[in-house]
């Protein structure tokens, strides 16, 4: 029997563009998924090894590969990314690249979603479900060191999980904190001294390869999510403030792999092995305590698990079928 092209080579793919993955994956929907997908992990329900990354050329430039497997839904794939640190001057992401989702059941591509929209979605998303069980119940005043895209993704994440009511931006370049308070209506301001002090959760989230904020600077009972600094030559916290938190990874695997500050206070002597107190899918699951008082001070380290881009993209693809958003391209 002569095979059509559709049998031979699979359905078609959707071409899913980054509006669309704005549009079709609400920040509220992208933190409930991200919960289950990190229960997930943490269950063997999904699947990463750790992701790589080689230079491109002299610049600091890498190409990042982040392939991963879940069993609900049933699907793999990959993210490719070109990490280039020195976009935003040029208006560009720092983060440009796809997701490639493959279904698990004959193996055939059916997505490529572009991925800095993903990617700052997600990320923000994991921290807000961190933040939910983690940070004080009232935590209301909220400091953001960073002012690039995931500054704006996590303002928007944090405002759905906690009552917020204060913000303050600090960020490398004066005026690029100052951009981003007019645009979000928040207040700038020109240090991380400013911008922590009172504060009761704080983001990383900037390009720092060096300390920005220090154990001294942080108060009793505060949350801190710690999204930059992906690489174990980089950490945007000290040793001091590892140490004195109680620390929680995204996945343990990767935070051993490629948590600066995490690896620097190991080699310190400053902290054990399991000072790693949780991963957040354990957490999720109830088989970890949340928050346990108000006075503890909770770290939240995220690296970035290519299991949350696959379980964003699988629901972005199911959406996108539904609504007839997105092109089909025939392999
Ligand atoms: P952007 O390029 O949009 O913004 C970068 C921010 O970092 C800017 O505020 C910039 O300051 C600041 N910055 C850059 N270099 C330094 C430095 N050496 N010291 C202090 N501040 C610096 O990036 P994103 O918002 O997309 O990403 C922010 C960080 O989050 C990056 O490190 C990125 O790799 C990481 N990330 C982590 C993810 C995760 O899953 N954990 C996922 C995606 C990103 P200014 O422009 O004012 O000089």
């Amino acid at each position: 029997m002569a095979m059509t092209s559709s049998t031979r080579f699979g359905p078609s793919l959707r071409v899913i563009s980054g509006p669309e993955v704005r549009a079709l994956l609400p920040m509220a929907d992208a933190i409930g998924l991200m919960a289950d997908v990190l229960a997930a992990l943490s269950a063997h329900r999904a699947h990463v090894p750790l992701r790589s990354a080689m230079p491109v050329g002299p610049g600091g430039n890498r190409l990042g590969l982040m392939p991963g497997v879940l069993e609900h839904p049933a699907v793999f794939g990959i993210k490719l990314l070109s990490l280039f640190p020195q976009n935003a001057a040029a208006g560009l992401s720092s983060h440009l690249g796809l997701v490639a989702l493959f279904e698990a059941h004959h193996g055939q591509p059916v997505a490529l979603l572009e991925a800095s929209a993903l990617t700052a979605i997600r990320t923000a998303a994991v921290s807000a479900v961190a933040t939910r069980l983690l940070a004080r119940e009232d935590a209301g005043d909220l400091a953001l060191l960073g002012a690039g895209e995931q500054a704006a993704s996590h303002l928007e994440a944090l405002r759905l999980v906690r009552p917020i009511r204060r913000v303050r931006v600090w960020s490398r370049t004066p005026g690029h904190a100052h951009a981003f308070a007019e645009i979000h209506g928040v207040e700038a301001v020109d240090s991380v001294a400013s911008a922590v002090v009172g504060a009761d959760i704080i983001c990383t989230l900037t390009g720092a390869r060096e300390p920005i904020l220090l154990g001294d600077q942080v108060a009793a009972g505060v949350h801190i999510n710690a999204v930059g600094a992906c690489v174990p030559t980089a950490a945007e916290v000290d040793p001091a403030l590892v140490v004195k938190s109680r620390y929680i990874v995204d996945m343990r695997a990767s935070a051993e792999a490629e948590a600066g500050e995490y690896l620097t206070a190991m080699e310190a002597g400053a902290i054990a092995p399991d000072h790693i107190a949780a991963e957040l899918g354990e957490i999720v699951a109830g088989l970890k305590p949340a928050r346990q008082d108000n006075g503890e001070i909770t770290l939240f380290k995220s690296l970035g698990l290519a299991a949350e881009d696959l379980a964003a993209a699988q629901f972005i693809l199911d959406r996108a079928r539904a609504l007839g958003v997105g092109q089909s391209v025939q392999l």
